[in-house]
């Protein structure tokens, strides 16, 4: 009788060696952008075609996403995570919208073994019950990967830790690259409801938006990751940008998986009602 348990991968580096997959950090905007024909949507559409024409494309997905605060860090690890429609206020259509993408229960457990709570040096929890996949996941996924085939995992955030822990807990993610995992961190660059203005063009936002914006984007052009931390010594500015920093922390995630020999490329340039920054990132 051949023992099939066997079989079974013990730690992450069972995994099969791939190619690395590039890193992304994607503005997700407003909810709608999962339903609406826009530009941000048709990037995302390409892009996702584009991953999926690799000689091997992604085998699963880690999303970070800005909205899964969690004490402590944990990771999706149900067999189908349900779709969670987190918002108010928007039209049916939009929580008629289901995402029926695997999980990966076995992925979770490797992956929690294999990353240390900054700070405590435990585990990730695995949360086998609970969320699922939040629309700062499923808003983007969808679009890219719309057959929905390729399991995802989200991990949450702490977000009563510094930034420099989220950036040393994106660090630990680096190596699954090699294992044909997709790292996703979904935010916005700069991120403030209070102040939107629908009636807005892409092309205009606040002073600070564009400033904030131009700062993060130069330090990832020229490949200064670690300052990215620091973006709350910016005084007025961060926290016009940022008036609570969820939005900003998964950019933190992606730019601590980079690898030295990635160049970074921009994409979805631009502004929703003129203070949410849809500038994304793919680092291959
Ligand atoms: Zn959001």
């Amino acid at each position: 009788m051949p023992d099939t348990a066997s079989t079974a991968p013990n730690a992450w580096n069972d995994l099969p060696a791939t190619e690395r997959m590039p890193v992304l950090f994607v503005g997700h905007g407003s909810p709608m952008n999962a339903i609406e024909d826009n530009r941000w949507r048709q990037s995302w559409q390409s892009l996702g075609c584009d991953l999926l024409a690799r000689p091997q494309p992604p085998r699963l997905i880690l999303c970070i996403s800005a909205h899964w605060l969690t004490p402590g860090w944990q990771l999706t690890a149900m067999d189908r995570p349900r779709t969670i429609h987190d918002f108010g206020g928007f039209p049916q259509a939009l929580f008629d919208q289901q995402y029926p993408a695997p999980g990966s229960p076995e992925a979770a457990r490797l992956i929690g073994q294999m990353v240390r709570q900054p700070g405590s040096g435990q585990p990730l929890v695995l949360d086998e019950t609970d969320w699922g996949l939040d629309h700062g996941t499923w808003s983007i996924l969808k679009p890219m990967f719309p057959a929905a085939d390729i399991p995802v995992i989200q991990l949450s955030m702490d977000y009563s830790r510094p930034a420099s822990k989220h950036f040393a807990l994106g660090q630990q993610l680096a190596p699954l690259r090699e294992r044909g995992v997709l790292i996703v961190g979904s935010g916005n660059t700069v991120h403030n409801l209070r102040t939107m203005r629908r009636d807005a063009a892409d092309n205009q936002a606040y002073d600070w938006a564009i400033e904030f914006d131009r700062i993060t984007a130069e330090h990832i052009a020229q490949q200064r990751l670690p300052s990215l931390c620091d973006f709350q010594q910016l005084g007025a500015v961060a926290q016009m940008a940022h008036p609570s920093w969820e939005h900003y922390l998964p950019l933190l995630y992606a730019a601590g998986a980079v690898h030295p020999d990635d160049q970074p490329r921009f994409f979805n340039e631009g502004f929703q009602g003129a203070s949410i920054s849809m500038r994304s990132v793919i680092w291959s």
